[in-house]
């Protein structure tokens, strides 16, 4: 069986986590969200999330070895796919990935990008308004609310503001993405391994267009 990967970019915000967790639960792929294996590095102190949160917190990326070591362990798992969310980030990061590719996987492996495409305007409304579980359910207080006010529908956490949600600090991981994230976007461009999906649609809208281009490329 040929291993799938779909790789998903997009700016902070754009919805790639919401889309990536709908395609896994979709799909039965393992999703990698580096962002999310940071946080829980951050909540269990470890020497990796302590360095991490230093960048975090600014909205600056973390260094790319400790990124790309978190990426080695989650790889591990046996799956049938892989869904990355956040990786790669940097040129340096894509070619590591290319790398662990031709090693682990076979020659006939489809790799493909998955652009959800938002202005930075709409990015903006976003994040201010996106609230987080620990558990790691994402919500949105006008588009994609929880049933109670502040508490998470699936565990009962209490909600809060992820501490780079703030507006200087968006501003600023916005230019990283238009600087580093985006223009790896041509690597997959010229081999027609690039599939674009508007963002600024309804979540189960943008999940079913997925669906279907996947469908259409014969990756589902
Ligand atoms: P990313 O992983 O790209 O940073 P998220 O999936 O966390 O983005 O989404 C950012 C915020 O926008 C969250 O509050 C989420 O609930 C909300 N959101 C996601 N997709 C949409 C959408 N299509 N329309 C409106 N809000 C959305
Ligand atoms: P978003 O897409 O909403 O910015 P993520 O949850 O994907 O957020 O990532 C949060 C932060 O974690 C990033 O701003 C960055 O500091 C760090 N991070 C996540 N993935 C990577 C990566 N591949 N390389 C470096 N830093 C990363
Ligand atoms: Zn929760």
């Amino acid at each position: 069986m040929p291993k799938i990967i779909i790789i998903f970019f997009g700016p902070p915000g754009s919805g790639k986590g919401t889309q990536a967790e709908l395609l896994a639960k979709f799909t039965g792929w393992k999703k990698i969200s580096t962002g999310d294996l940071f946080r829980a590095e951050i909540a269990a102190k470890t020497k990796l999330g302590v360095l991490a949160d230093k960048y975090i917190k600014r909205g600056q990326l973390a260094p790319d070895k400790a990124t790309i070591s978190l990426v080695e362990k989650s790889l591990k798992q046996k799956a049938s796919g892989f869904i990355f969310d956040g990786f790669p980030r940097t040129r340096w990061q894509l070619k590591e990935l290319l790398v662990i590719f031709s090693k682990a996987f076979k020659k006939n492996d489809r790799v493909y990008a998955l652009e959800v495409v938002v202005s930075d305007k709409e990015v903006k409304q976003r994040l201010g308004q996106r609230r987080v579980c620990a558990c790691g359910k994402v919500y949105h207080l006008a588009y994609n609310p929880p049933i109670d006010d502040g508490v998470c529908d699936i565990c009962g956490g209490k909600l809060f503001i992820r501490n780079d949600d703030k507006p200087q600090v968006i501003a600023h991981r916005l230019k990283v993405y238009h600087h580093d994230g985006e223009p790896l976007l041509d690597y997959f461009k010229k081999q027609s391994k690039l599939i674009k999906i508007n963002g600024e649609q309804a979540i189960k809208k943008i999940h079913e267009e997925i669906v279907e281009k996947l469908k259409e490329l014969r990756l589902i």
